[in-house]
């Protein structure tokens, strides 16, 4: 438990370093806490820390512990999520980082509306096109997100993505670089009902080079809670 307290801390430390390199304030760099295999009584450590974002990549594990974790947070979607579990989804998650197919959108649009909300959500990029991974295609990435804008429970809030994994996570920069590229020019063209405001990617072992490269969020399990089992 004092693990997560220092892990914390020293991430505080680096995000403030990053920052400052890319001439923005640490302020502008929100963490998402990704607790993913960690039990509630773990998250809760980093919550009274003043962690204000969770993130899970399973629908079912987050319903398990959404009840469990008190204080001021809310709880981000951030794995591929499948149309049967969007139901649960937009009762649980205040956004969903994971969106990359119309289909799904047009799911969570029908499902939000139901509750008479709008979803936030991110479009997931596949940056390295790897066939392991979700995400949408880059160069479809601005079509998409034109046809995603026509849905009234929906609305876009930025990009995700995930970065290939490089020894050296020097090598990830030019990715990151590229995902700015395309925040930019999509935001350049203020679409009706999209709002750019997030670029959300780096992990445990890249984050420094995501925030340099314009990431204002990064998603950090590790890096706080130590190595999954
Ligand atoms: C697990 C996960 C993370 C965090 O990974 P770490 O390397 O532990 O920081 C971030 N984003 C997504 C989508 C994940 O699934």
């Amino acid at each position: 438990m004092e693990a997560v307290r220092q892990n914390i801390e020293k991430l505080r430390l680096k995000i403030e370093d990053a920052a400052q390199k890319s001439g923005r304030s640490p302020e502008d760099i929100q963490i998402v806490a990704v607790t993913k295999t960690v039990q509630p009584e773990t998250i809760q450590v980093a919550v009274d820390c003043g962690i204000k974002i969770l993130g899970e990549n399973r629908v079912q594990e987050a319903q398990k512990k959404v009840g469990l974790v008190k204080g001021d947070v809310s709880w981000h979607m951030i794995g591929h999520l499948q149309k049967n579990k969007v139901k649960y989804a937009v009762k649980l998650f205040s956004m969903i980082q994971s969106v990359d197919s119309y289909e799904l959108a047009v799911e969570i649009d029908k499902r939000a509306g139901m509750l008479g909300k709008v979803m936030d959500v991110l479009i997931q990029v596949n940056i390295g096109r790897e066939k392991t991974k979700f995400g949408a295609e880059y160069e479809e990435t601005p079509e998409l997100i034109k046809r995603i804008s026509t849905l009234e429970h929906v609305r876009i809030k930025g990009l995700m993505a995930i970065a290939p994994f490089r020894e050296d996570p020097e090598d990830v920069r030019p990715f990151f670089r590229k995902m700015r590229e395309l925040f930019l020019e999509i935001k350049s063209k203020n679409i009706e009902n999209v709002d750019m405001s997030f670029l959300s990617m780096g992990m445990t072992h890249d984050y420094h080079i995501a925030i340099e490269e314009g990431a204002n969020m990064i998603r950090i399990g590790t890096g706080i809670f130590g190595p999954r089992l």
